[in-house]
Order: structure tokens, then sequence, then C-alpha cells
């Protein structure tokens, strides 16, 4: 994808104003990129669209290129669809706290069980897994070679009772927890392998049974197109608080995270990467973002862009400084602006040779004065902006009038740049700095 998209940035590139003809393009490529991502078709024809139309009603960016801009747009969108409500684990306010996992089976819930309960040992909590999965003939074994390893009991329904009920297990072991003084309680159900009507009748009845703090949704990345389907079953059957995406060390570009987050519009709080316990994270919206457009070496290019355009400003603005060449009011306003804006023109008018007198004066602008300023020199015709000597008084007033300050400060600002303008000229005069972009070679 990536080399797709530098092609279209270098068709793109000279262009100054972002037109529907670049969002289209650029946003085609963004298409492509998503669905190769495994995002579910309809997610990718909202998202697109909704971009789309942010990207219209965006300001032209004069640091980057159009396809640049919309790169940043979706980059941005898809860090906040993915990220936006982001929350930690809500506790309950007299213990146990009750987290209850769902998903198919093979989606990782029992693994993610003992992840989170290791997790939350750590954390100094006292959880206590249950199975509540009797489905499986293995289920409860599995959980308990889990629960050893991470260091956690495990509530199971006595062996030999024939096949349990997992309802009753569930609310048995709030009791147990309660009883053994465990503050959390993590309750693994059974999943099948699609979706199926009893399996949410059991999940919903567990849920009834426990009334849990939060029910996490447990998914597998590499479900591809089906999470729309499945998240969409389970937000219907059960309801859910919040998303676990699992087995994200694999191969999978993630689309199954902006598909669930869109369709049900819960929160991903945890990702799970690997088969051993400690392979667990909470969910990092900007890397996600990144693996689902695949496009990190662009983005990269986007920041440094930016970064240098800032910096290309400053070097001009302290050229212009230099040469004491057209210094106008529009100039002096800029510089001002600048100045607010960014430390780095005071660095580098900081580290210039017979400059020292000039950061002073910069060091002496006061903020809440700019916008006073600004106001002033925003009053003023371009011609007087360009050579301020023709500002009589009749056109103090009315700058005055214009701006809404008295006519004596219009005079002290026109004083001040005049003052500003012979410094420079002193300053441009008495040396030569090599290399610096408008200065002298
Ligand atoms: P459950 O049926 O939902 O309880 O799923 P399991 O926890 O039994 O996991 C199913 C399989 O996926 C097991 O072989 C796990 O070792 C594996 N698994 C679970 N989570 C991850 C993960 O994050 N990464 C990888 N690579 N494998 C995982
Ligand atoms: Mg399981």
């Amino acid at each position: 994808l990536s080399d797709r998209l530098t092609s279209v940035f270098s068709s793109l590139r000279s262009k100054g104003r972002l037109t529907d003809a670049d969002i289209d393009a650029t946003c085609r490529e963004i298409r492509i990129a998503l669905l190769e991502a495994d995002v579910a078709l309809p997610v990718v024809r909202d998202f697109v669209s909704h971009v789309k139309e942010r990207a219209r009603g965006a300001e032209v960016s004069q640091a980057l290129n159009p396809a640049q801009q919309v790169v940043k747009i979706v980059n941005d969108e898809l860090v906040q669809i993915l990220g936006g409500e982001t929350r930690r684990l809500r506790y309950a306010k007299t213990p146990p706290t009750v987290i209850m996992l769902a998903g198919l089976q093979g989606a990782g819930k029992t693994t993610l069980a003992g992840k989170l309960a290791r997790w939350l040992r750590e954390q100094g909590h006292a959880p206590l897994l249950v199975a509540a999965d009797l489905q499986r003939p293995n289920a409860v074994q599995q959980l308990q070679v889990v629960g050893e390893r991470a260091q956690v009991a495990v509530h199971a329904p006595e062996p030999g009772n024939g096949v349990g009920d997992p309802v009753a297990v569930a609310r048995g072991s709030i009791d147990h927890a309660r009883r053994q003084q465990h503050d959390i309680v993590i309750i693994d159900t059974a999943g099948r392998l699609g979706i199926d009507q009893e399996l949410m009748k059991q999940a919903a009845d567990i849920r009834d049974a426990v009334s849990p703090d939060e029910v996490l949704f447990v998914v597998d990345a590499m479900i591809g197109q089906d999470a729309v389907t499945t998240a969409q079953a389970f937000m219907d059957g059960v309801g859910f608080d919040g998303v676990v995406l699992t087995k994200l060390d694999g191969d999978a570009r993630g689309g199954a995270a902006l598909s669930v987050r869109h369709i049900t519009g819960r929160p991903i709080m945890f990702a799970s990467t690997g088969e051993k316990l400690e392979d667990f994270d909470a969910f990092h919206p900007d890397r996600m973002a990144s693996r689902i457009l695949d496009m990190g070496d662009i983005l990269t290019l986007i920041e440094q862009a930016q970064r240098t355009f800032d910096e290309e400003e400053a070097a001009k603005m302290a050229g212009k400084l230099v040469s004491g060449d057209g210094f106008t009011l529009d100039d002096f306003l800029e510089q001002m602006m600048m100045v607010r804006k960014m430390g780095p023109l005071k660095n580098l008018l900081g580290m210039m040779p017979g400059m020292g007198q000039m950061r002073e004066q910069l060091n002496q602008v006061d903020e809440r004065d700019l916008d006073r300023v600004a106001a002033i020199i925003r009053s003023m015709t371009p011609a007087e902006r360009q050579d301020p000597k023709m500002i009589n008084g009749s056109r103090r007033a009315r700058i005055a009038r214009g701006s809404g300050v008295s006519v004596t400060e219009v005079s002290n600002l026109v004083t001040r740049f005049f003052d500003a303008q012979k410094m420079m000229k002193q300053v441009a005069g008495g040396m030569g700095i090599p290399g610096m972009p408008g200065g002298r070679k």
C-alpha cells in the first residue's frame, strides 16, 4: 500500500489546495487499505464517507500536501474512533467485582481469563477464576492449568456430579469468593464454533445470575469480515461493556478492531498477543491505527514534514530579521505570533551572534498584548502595512476605531515597529551570517 500511496503523493505534491479529486484519489487507496486489513465492508463505507466529509471541511494545511493531509485525517480519525472512551476496568463498590467473559469457542477466553487474573494479582488483587464452561470435556481442566500458572485460585464444579449447571456454578462462585476474600471474580464461559441461540441463552442466564460489573467480549483479531456479525450477535444476545482483541501476535492487520468498535460502540480495553500469560497489554489505539493502515513510514514522513515546516518558518523569519530587508508590519505581527507559538525562534536568535538584544525585546513581548497588536495591524490596509510611514493622523484615528483601541496605542505600536526596523538594520549591517537563508552568503 505504501508504494501506491507514495505515487498518489507525488502526483498531488505540487498542488496547494485540497480538491474533491485529491480527496477521492486518496480515499480510494484508504478504502483498499482498510479492506486489506479485513475491516468489514459496511464499516469501510461509513468510515471513508465520514473521512471525506471531514477532509472537505478541513483547512488547507501549509505543511502537508493534500494526500498527506487526507492520510493524517484518516489516521487521526482512526485513533479517535479506536480510542474514544478508552477506559479502565470498573470495580464494584462492594466486592467482589464480577467480570464475565463471552465469545466464540477458540476466541481465547480461557487464555485471557488467566492473563487477566495474573495481571490483577500483580496489582494486589485476589482474583478467583470460575469455570462456567462445562460444554467441552477438558474446559475445566484447562482453566485449572491456567489458574496454576497464574497462581490464582480456581472455582469449578465438583467432579463426578454428571454434567454440571454453568449457571449454578457461576452463582455459587460469588458466595465462594466472599467467603474466601476474593475481591474479583472472573467467569470463563463456554463458546461455540458459530453463533448459536442456545449458547447465547446460556451466556445471558449466567449474566442474569451474577449481574457482572463488566461483560467483556473476547474476539479473535483473525476473524476478519465475520467480526461484524459475531459482535452484533453477542451485543444482541448478551450485551457487553468492553472488548478484548486476541491473537494480535498473528499477522492479522486488525481490521476487526475497527469493525467491532464501529458496530457496537464499545471500547476495546485489552489486547492479547500470544499464548503465554504475560502476552497481554492494554489496548493502544495509535498502534492499532497504524497497523490497520499499514503505513507507519508514511505517517513518520507526515510528522517530519510538519516539523520541518515549523523549522523552515522560523528560519525564514530569522532570515528576514537578519537582512532587515522589506521588514513590514505584517512581518512584525507574524514575528510576534511566532514568538507566542514557538520557543525555537527565541532559541534560534539566541544562538546567533549579536542577537542578544533582539531576544531581549522578544522576551518583553507581553503575550496578552499580542491580540491587541494583532487587531491593530489587521485594521490597517495592505499598503499601510507595507509602508507604515504613510500612517498619518487621520489614518491612525481610522485604525484605532477599527480595532477598538485608542489612537495613542496605534501610535505606540507604529513607534515600536520603527524601533524594531531600525534595530534590525543595524544588526544586519553589523554582521554577516553565512548560510542563513536571506542572510549574507
Ligand atoms: P476459548 O475457547 O475462547 O476459551 O479459547 P482458548 O483460550 O482455549 O484459546 C484457543 C487457542 O488460542 C488456544 O490454543 C490458545 O493457546 C490460543 N490463544 C489464545 N489467545 C492467544 C493469543 O493472543 N495469541 C495466540 N497466538 N494464541 C492464542
Ligand atoms: Mg475456553
